[in-house]
């Protein structure tokens, strides 16, 4: 039977070694450092995303300012909102709430803002760091999946890690910084061929993928370690009898409040496969903000 690895606290780790380092940075005498969070329009998943940073600044000494912006701003407008964030010497960090209003060009919105106050690590430029392995902004969620795997004392060099998903946010640069860690990675996605096999191989598995408990305790290498990024809401029962086969507490809420979260993995019956096992929520979701943080501290220190 696994263990659970408790993204929650490998976070507030993060977000206690971060505190230190903004408090020291202002006894010093700079600035803390300050996160600029734009939100447009009124949704509430973005919402309560929003809240949980800006508490998070909060939390760590950051400073932190919300600019909320009406879901019919133009392009245009949004731009210029951007380009003043970008010239406020105030600001040492930029965050786009995704997603954005469908009329609004996500693209061109985020390559705006300033690589230097890129904390999403977004930007082509910081890809492209990324990419090459050096110094620069890098995004959030793998990062802290990172840290969290340093601070567990996964050895990585030489393991064998599997990535479901390939997307630019988490699953390519996931991807990379394992490679960097030396492990010998495998980036899995819709279109790959007898999936459950090549999960099988993983000694290190990440999903993120976005699909509720697509990965079963069957397609789990015994004794591998199961981080699972993906975050989704379940609602329909007949899906959760499926998934939650071997979580009766999960099922059992289902049933009660006629939705649930869960991520890309089946938890419970990774738990009798895997040595550890990030649960959703209270994983990686955590993590994510955590490596926000750092990022802005990050951002702040190069000015
Ligand atoms: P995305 O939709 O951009 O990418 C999904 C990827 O999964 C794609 O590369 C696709 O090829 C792959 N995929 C889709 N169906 C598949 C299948 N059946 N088998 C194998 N691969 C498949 O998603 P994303 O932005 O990377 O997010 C993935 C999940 O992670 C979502 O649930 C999202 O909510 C969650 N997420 C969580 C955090 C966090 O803080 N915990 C951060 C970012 C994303």
């Amino acid at each position: 039977m696994g263990a659970l690895l408790d993204g929650k606290a490998y976070a507030d780790r993060i977000l206690a070694e971060v505190k230190v380092e903004v408090a020291a940075r202002t006894a010093a005498g700079h600035a803390a450092p300050c996160l600029a969070v734009v939100l447009v329009g009124e949704d509430p998943a973005s919402a309560v995303y929003v809240r949980g940073k800006v508490k998070a600044c909060a939390e760590t000494g950051i400073g932190s300012l919300e600019r909320r912006l009406p879901a019919t701003i133009s392009q245009a407008e949004l731009e210029a909102v951007v380009d003043a964030l970008n010239a406020d010497a105030k600001v040492h960090g930029i965050l786009i709430q995704l997603p954005l209003p469908k009329h609004l060009d996500t693209k061109a919105i985020l390559d705006r803002v300033s690589p230097a106050k890129d904390v999403d690590g977004f930007h082509p430029l910081n890809q492209g760091r990324l990419f090459q392995g050096v110094k620069g902004l890098r995004p959030c969620t793998p990062s802290a999946v990172m840290r969290m795997l340093e601070l567990h004392g996964v050895a990585l060099s030489g393991l064998r890690a599997v990535v479901l998903g390939r997307s630019e946010i988490v699953g390519k640069p996931m991807a990379l910084m394992l490679l960097e860690a030396n492990a010998t990675v495998t980036l899995a996605h819709s279109q790959t061929k007898d999936l459950p096999a090549v999960c099988r191989e993983a000694d290190l598995l990440v999903a993120a993928v976005g699909r509720p408990g697509l990965v079963e305790g069957s397609w789990i290498k015994p004794g591998a370690v199961v981080v699972d990024v993906g975050i989704n809401r379940v609602e329909d029962l007949a899906l959760g009898e499926r998934i939650f086969a071997a979580e009766p507490a999960k099922l059992a809420k289902l049933r009660e409040k006629g939705h649930v979260l869960c991520g890309d993995v089946r938890f419970g019956e990774a738990l009798q496969v895997a040595s550890a096992v990030t649960p959703v929520p209270g994983g990686v979701g955590p993590l994510t903000i955590a490596g926000l943080m750092r990022n802005t501290l990050l951002a702040a220190e190069d000015h």
